[in-house]
């Protein structure tokens, strides 16, 4: 069970990945593997071992051929192949030949012929360079843990603080729940009751099946949180927000507020809009695989695509070919429209574990702009994908977290070196207004830079000591109530206009539509936010501007 080490009136963020979209709220509920037998078990005699294999196929296909039926049933028959998928692995000649000669031939248990044949199989598709050879290696892993599940009498449960074990298909309380796990079996959305309103991961990715479903029954999912179960305490209040990739523990009734126009019902349907006078609406995205959702919003543009976001999920560093894929596909997708790319943001509430740890003091070497300076190789391959991607379409680089323009021209200078023999590309460089210091220089900034983009979210951090990691929901009031913040935003804006180059607002704050009209007072023309988002923005700066209620 995990431990009640949080005061439950506290509210606390979690920051993870947004893998699928919406808000949900409710208890947590935490799924496990329960079993009445050990893990390994010593070999009875080879016929009785291969008996139990046969079973354990036999119910396996039974239970996977079940499953691709109601997947067809509440998604459509291109969701099912997942399952069916299964089933064809579990009725592989080779497959079974090889698990029965591990019992015959080397006298092992059933279970451990498991372990070991698909441990191989797993371990060989994990390592390969093609994603959806990875991608299958997720699916051998999913047979394997319910195979070893059928052989050792695992049962998957889940459990709460009311109710000590649920089965997998059905809440004994019958409330709402997010379900917490280490990893979620693709299985788990379909088998999973109505009452599981959305899932908390620590290891997942967009692509994986689980989370595929979870996204096409519109429950939000968001992963990369750490340390699970210990990180959710059980007697917490939790909000999933699969938009912004958060965990909110113990939301305030203030926090609560924030999110009331957003109903599960709401989040259900993206929303379309059409661009408005005066004001130029883009979309913030994390994955290429977001681009569809900016596409169906009629965003203007990617006005931030977060790519350390990309590697996060993939969890190693990726080669210059696959950022080059991924970026193409995007500049491509958007046909034209300008599409920012911000270059890797690795900072604490965003560490890579494969990557040396960088310090917690913000001005520490090894952070962000310092971080990219400090390691070459990473900017290299990065600087040489996106140059290849801006064949496809216009592509504007974002530099996070520059203090100075000497950092700037230095990142720039790194950038222009490695690509000096890719064929030019018209690539546009901009900075990332997040840290004060850089705001103070705007001028000499907006001089040396062909744009400007302005991130509320590390701004308001540093500006005004918020937290924005254990959000003690302080950041509203001040951007409600301090005029400091809209006289720097329109500083920024002003030192744009004075040199002529464009300045845009990519934060939190630029998706509030309640926002939007004083963001365009400060003499701001340009947001981008999450797809979400794009409608409310675009109504607001038509309605709102021109009435008197506006704030
Ligand atoms: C910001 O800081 O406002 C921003 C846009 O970047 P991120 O939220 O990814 O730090
Ligand atoms: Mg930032």
């Amino acid at each position: 069970m995990p431990a009640e080490h949080h005061n439950t009136s506290v509210e606390t963020r979690l920051r993870g990945i947004a893998l699928s979209p919406g808000v949900a709220i409710g208890r947590p509920c935490f799924y496990v593997r329960q079993g009445s037998q050990p893990d390994t078990q010593p070999a009875a005699d080879s016929g009785h071992e291969l008996r139990r294999l046969r079973d354990a196929l036999q119910e396996l296909v039974r239970q996977r051929e079940l499953l691709a039926e109601d997947t067809a049933a509440v998604l459509g028959a291109e969701h099912a192949g997942i399952f069916e998928t299964h089933c064809l692995m579990l009725t592989d000649e080779t497959l079974r030949m090889q698990l029965a000669a591990m019992v015959t031939d080397q006298g092992c248990s059933a279970q451990d012929a498991v372990r070991q044949v698909l441990g191989r199989y797993q371990a060989q598709l994990s390592a390969a360079d093609s994603a959806y050879l990875r991608q299958r290696s997720d699916d051998i892993e999913e047979i394997r843990q319910a195979l070893l599940g059928l052989l050792e009498r695992t049962v998957d449960c889940r459990y709460c603080r009311e109710a000590t074990a649920c089965s997998i298909g059905h809440c004994e309380l019958g409330n709402d729940h997010i379900l917490i796990g280490r990893e979620i079996a693709a299985s788990l959305p379909i088998e999973t009751d109505a009452h599981t309103t959305g899932f908390v991961v620590e290891r997942a990715g967009p692509d994986c099946h689980a989370v595929i479903l979870a996204r096409a029954l519109r429950r939000p999912v968001v992963g990369n949180i750490v340390n699970l179960p210990d990180a959710i305490p059980a007697r917490a209040h939790l909000l999933v927000d699969g938009d912004r990739g958060e965990v909110i523990i113990n939301p305030t009734a203030e926090t609560l507020a924030g999110y009331r126009h957003i109903s599960r019902n709401d989040s259900e349907v993206l929303q379309t809009s059409s661009p408005v006078a005066g004001l130029r609406v883009m979309a913030n995205i994390s994955l290429s695989s977001d681009v569809g959702e900016a596409l169906a919003a009629g965003a203007e543009g990617v006005g931030l695509y977060r790519t350390e976001m990309e590697l996060l999920v993939a969890g190693r560093q990726l080669s210059e070919d696959e950022q080059a894929t991924r970026y193409s596909e995007v500049v491509r997708a958007m046909g034209g429209r300008p599409v920012c790319i911000r270059l890797l943001d690795l900072h604490n509430d965003k560490a890579a574990g494969w990557l040396p740890p960088v310090g917690d003091d913000p001005g520490a070497p090894g952070r962000d702009g310092h971080l990219l300076l400090g390691r070459p190789g990473l900017l290299r391959a990065q600087a040489r994908a996106l140059t290849r991607a801006s064949v496809h379409g216009p592509v504007h680089v974002i530099y996070p977290m520059i203090a100075s323009v000497d950092q700037f021209l230095a990142l720039r200078r790194l950038f222009e070196e490695s690509t000096s023999d890719l064929p030019a590309s018209g690539l546009q460089h901009g900075v990332l207004f997040e840290v004060p210091a850089a705001c103070l220089a705007a001028t000499q900034i907006m001089e040396a830079a062909d744009f400007g983009c302005i991130g509320t979210n590390d701004l308001i951090q540093y500006l005004f000591a918020v937290d924005r990691v254990s959000g003690d929901n302080a950041a509203h009031a001040h951007f409600e109530n301090s005029n400091v913040l809209w006289e720097l935003i329109t500083d920024l804006a002003r030192a744009a206009a004075r040199s002529g180059k464009p300045m845009a607002i990519c934060g939190e704050l630029a998706g509030d539509p309640g926002m939007t009209c004083r963001i365009m007072r400060c003499g701001i023309n340009a947001i981008s936010t999450s797809p979400a988002h794009v409608a409310g923005v675009r109504k607001a700066a038509k309605d709102a501007c021109a009435g008197p209620a506006d704030r």
